[in-house]
């Protein structure tokens, strides 16, 4: 049995119509930029996430640069994320000759643990201008963001959520003393999300969006989002064109509504592997370990939401990863490693930072294997991945 990693065809099957009548009419009317359809889309999303402003654009990673630009961040400016993510957090810090601070993560979340955060403040702070930090909300599950935040306030540092993969997510945050549930990308000064088609939210090609609160910030990223004109052709400032095209705008906002169906399958989908690989005694040898939803705990606390983890990747810690990945691709079932190789040891990066020690993020990228969780999958499709695995360490 074929099993891929991601296959958006069924999704697709139910929404084709209503997305081709959508797109049609998007062609049809011949206006390709910006525009109602834009808009209406941005207003669905800051619904969605509980945020007073969406500014949609081309992608995540340029949520994430004309973030960074609208908070003023440049040359000299260090900005804290974790090196354990996707390429996009780094390369914007990069790109506006900002400096990255790398701040290891929590080996239970996968996310930036905020414990060395504040020990990066206590000791080495002083010698850096740090303008903001970027935690990274990985597979689904948002980082620490009470303890992120309260430190944010703490040293006068802005916040930009990477929540590309965490759309929809929900973070309890403790606030005077009371526990609520916020959605993703809403807590820091800006949440950026991405419509890569692997996200839990996918275009039919690439698109962002940013969610503010702060409606002079969020005024100030919607001119960098044309180029800095305001008004037309008069520009104070530089920006860039980051635009989401008004195609993706009508496709996604056919699937938003769908979302929360979605995450809740993914969660089924990761809570009928979890079972199954209890059964197999794999966990128990501690030849794989399962991913832990670290927010089940607060769930019980303040009821209400599932969605503390949406499961955009399902990862387990496998013993001998590289070999169990090679016998899963020989058996048909799609895997992959997010991520092998953590940033500061990336070869754009310079030989100070390739010498740094990340130790639970260089352990992550050795052990960690992203397993089939799209909505759609069967359960025959999980029982016969559980199956392989059981299969491989067997031999
Ligand atoms: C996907 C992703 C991005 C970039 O999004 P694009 O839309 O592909 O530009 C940034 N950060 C993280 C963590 C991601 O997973």
């Amino acid at each position: 049995m074929r099993v891929p990693l991601l296959d958006l065809r069924e999704q697709l099957k139910p929404l084709r119509d209503e997305i081709v009548r959508e797109v049609t009419e998007v062609i049809d009317s011949t206006s390709y930029v910006m525009g109602d359809k834009v808009e209406a889309f941005e207003r669905d999303v800051s619904a969605y996430c509980q945020t007073r402003h969406s500014i949609g654009v081309t992608s995540g990673t340029d949520a994430l640069l004309a973030s960074l630009m609208g908070l003023g961040i440049g040359p000299g400016d260090s900005v804290l994320t974790t090196p354990y993510t996707f390429i996009a957090t780094l390369g914007c810090i990069l790109r506006l000759g900002a400096r990255p601070v790398f701040v290891d993560i929590d080996p239970v979340s996968f996310n930036i643990d905020p414990d060395k955060i504040e020990q990066f403040f206590e000791d080495e702070a002083g010698a850096q201008k740090v303008k903001a930090i970027i935690p990274v909300h990985l597979y689904g599950q948002c980082a620490d963001m009470t303890k992120i935040m309260a430190l944010a306030k703490r040293y006068g540092v802005a916040v930009v959520e990477d929540a590309a993969q965490a759309i929809g997510a929900s973070c309890p945050m403790e606030e005077n003393g009371v526990l609520t549930w916020k959605r993703a990308g809403s807590m820091g000064d800006t949440g950026c999300f991405s419509f890569f088609p692997s996200k839990n939210l996918g275009g039919i090609g690439d698109g962002g969006m940013i969610v503010v609160n702060d409606d002079e910030l969020a005024k100030k990223i919607k001119i960098i989002r044309v180029h800095g004109g305001e008004p037309k052709y008069h520009h104070a400032v530089i920006g860039g064109n980051f635009r989401l095209d008004p195609i993706q705008a009508v496709a996604l906002k056919v699937k938003l509504p769908h979302l929360p169906d979605w995450h809740k399958a993914r969660r089924e989908n990761a809570k009928v592997y979890n079972r199954l690989f209890e059964q197999t005694g794999l966990v128990a040898s501690g030849k794989i370990k399962l991913p832990v939803a670290v927010y089940a705990d607060a769930a019980a606390q303040i009821d209400t939401t599932p969605d503390y983890h949406i499961y955009n990747q399902y990862i387990i810690r496998a013993e001998e990863r590289d070999q169990l990945r090679d016998y899963l691709l020989k058996a048909e079932i799609g895997s992959e490693i997010y991520y092998p190789i953590p940033l500061h040891k990336q070869k754009c990066m310079e030989p100070q930072y390739n010498a740094l020690s990340m130790p639970e993020a260089e352990k992550a990228a050795a052990e960690t294997l992203a397993l089939p969780i799209y909505p759609e999958l069967t359960d025959e499709m999980l029982t016969h991945v559980v199956t392989t695995i059981t299969e491989f360490y067997r031999q």
